[in-house]
């Protein structure tokens, strides 16, 4: 939204709100990635642990597996579909990392140059990268 009061220029403070929504998303994609990680993990530890009755038998019984428990398909199940969100919100993750970092370094290179509607000495510089640091976005190290 365009403060009309600040001083900071309109394309800045443009910028500056899809950098704060891109760090909303990514941060957001980052917890859900952890998230279905531990999801993955669970029940792939239980995989892990049992894995014996996961081996197909191909001598005697007329079953494939016949050592499986019903809990078994369950832990597999919800290996597999944890996995599948796990590499959905990783790929979005990493996309939006992207585009938060392409982001970040054009807002770096722009307050090189001037970034506010100041024509004397001001500290509105100063004042941006310290506000966007409090916010979580660094805008000194690249
Ligand atoms: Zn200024």
């Amino acid at each position: 939204m365009y403060d009309i009061t600040s001083k900071i220029s309109f394309i800045m403070q443009k910028k500056k709100d899809k950098i704060l929504e891109l760090k909303n998303d990514k941060d957001k994609l980052k917890r859900k990635m952890y998230l279905s990680f531990l999801s993955f993990a669970i029940p792939f530890l239980w995989i892990i642990q049992y894995m014996e009755r996961f081996i197909p038998s191909f001598t005697g019984s007329s079953k494939l597996f016949p050592d499986i428990k019903p809990i078994d398909y369950i832990a597999l199940l919800l290996t597999v579909t944890a996995a599948m969100f796990l590499y959905f919100y990783t790929q979005r993750y990493i996309k939006t990392k992207g585009k938060f970092d392409t982001l970040r370094h054009s807002i770096m290179d722009d307050i090189g140059s001037m970034i506010c509607n100041c024509h004397e000495q001001c500290t509105c510089r100063e004042d941006f990268i310290k506000e966007m640091d409090e916010k979580g976005i660094d805008l000194i190290m690249r």
